[in-house]
């Protein structure tokens, strides 16, 4: 058989398989402590579930329009605009399965063959693969920061790339830009005709008790050739409702909308009506809440990983991820020593090598205290007895 080769040459994602794979040896009776997944360990608001049982018992359980229900396309227009000072219209807005289908559906539409994109490095899993996916060719930034800088921009437009993907706060850095930062890459962005995708996934989760500088804030005009995406899984504790969506110039939302009605058509009917409570403030104690557990587990994470010799990390700002180098004396790439960290210790972590980042390791904050202190005493035994101590 002749395979697509464009698929056969795709990367697995690490992150999808090592949770599934730390999951499977859980329920094989082994002791496993995962700080793998990026997914909030809490369970999803009230004020969702029943609005989707409602939903349900409504008999809202046909065919909404590709885009999305009339009503949170809305809901999310207004959202978007109030948080970005700019008024946004529902037919901005496409509503997909989780904000991962929703960067697809718009890479799709705006990448030519061989086409390159700006992606940030560290990167998140899956945007060089999404972007090999829809025939473009990724590109990461000379400077290696973690967050794009306008030298990053200048130097990429200078030699003829078509696009960038933002994503601050970042996964997996917990990096997040100053606003200093923000307004000269916006200053940048404005003097190319580069198109912008800024991922904002972690929007809600910040701990420098302000809201996160954007592009937008500083060159609103951009809005011509910029899509935020965001959506419920983070903000929310939905990972497995599947919402997420793109507030995207109306020409490319056209286009986003037409690669969804060819593949999937809409999101699920009832995770949208789930969705609309929250975007409309139905949860928002519940979100302040975990903003809050997220901060004070970041702050427990970061002094015990201190206590560990040779580890070295930005202390995350947002997100909950921290993006730790180890010592390179242990003479292990981070995938064989997160192989081993699993099999050894039972601990599952991410190793950089799936970002594009040797030498570092991904821990997820997004567990328990009682995890987040087991994780770190594996990780620091398992340094010990290779005589990193
Ligand atoms: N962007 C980033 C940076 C992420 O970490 C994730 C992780 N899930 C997504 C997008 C996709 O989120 P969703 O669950 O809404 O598809
Ligand atoms: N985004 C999360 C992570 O990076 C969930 C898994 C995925 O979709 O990649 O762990």
């Amino acid at each position: 058989m002749n395979y697509s080769r464009n698929i056969a040459g795709l990367q697995p994602s690490a992150t999808l398989q090592l949770t599934a794979r730390a999951a499977e040896l859980t329920r094989q009776g082994r002791s496993i402590i995962a700080l793998s997944a990026g997914q909030p360990d809490f369970p999803s608001p009230p004020a969702a579930r029943e609005a989707a049982v409602r939903a349900m018992e409504q008999g809202r359980t046909g065919y909404t329009p590709t885009a999305g229900i009339p009503e949170l396309r809305e809901a999310v227009a207004s959202a978007t605009s109030r948080r970005r000072g700019i008024e946004f219209k529902p037919a901005e807005v496409v509503v997909s399965c989780g904000a991962k289908h929703s960067l697809a559906n718009l890479l799709m539409a705006v990448i030519n063959p061989g086409d390159r994109v700006l992606i940030p490095l560290p990167y998140w899993v899956s945007y060089p693969e999404m972007v090999r996916l829809a025939g473009g060719q990724p590109v990461y930034p000379g400077s290696g920061r973690s967050l794009i800088t306008a030298a990053d921009v200048e130097e990429a437009a200078a030699s003829g790339v078509s696009g960038v993907i933002l994503n601050s706060p970042g996964n997996p850095s917990g990096c997040v830009y100053t606003p200093a930062e923000a307004r000269e890459l916006a200053d940048a962005l404005a003097a190319t005709r580069m198109w912008v995708i800024s991922d904002d996934i972690y929007e809600d989760l910040v701990f420098t008790g302000s809201a996160a500088p954007h592009i937008l804030d500083f060159r609103p005009e951009l809005r011509e050739r910029a899509v935020i995406v965001s959506g419920v899984s983070k903000t929310f504790a939905m990972t497995g409702w599947r919402i997420g969506w793109a507030v995207a110039p109306v020409d490319w939302a056209k286009l986003a909308i037409r690669v969804q009605e060819h593949t999937t058509s809409n999101p699920c009917s009832i995770s949208q009506w789930a969705s609309l409570a929250v975007v409309s403030g139905a949860a928002e104690g519940e979100r302040r809440s975990m903003l809050a557990a997220f901060a004070s587990r970041r702050d427990l994470i970061c002094s015990l990983l201190s206590g560990i010799p040779g580890m070295s990390f930005p202390r995350p700002e947002g997100a909950f991820y921290v993006f730790a180098g180890y010592p390179p004396s242990i003479g292990l790439s981070s995938a064989g020593l997160c192989g081993l960290l699993l099999d050894e210790e039972g601990l599952a972590v991410i190793p950089g090598s799936a970002f594009g980042v040797e030498n570092r390791l991904r821990l997820s904050f997004a567990a328990s205290d009682g995890d987040i202190r087991g994780g770190v005493e594996r990780l620091s035994s398992f340094l010990a007895k290779r005589g990193i101590r």
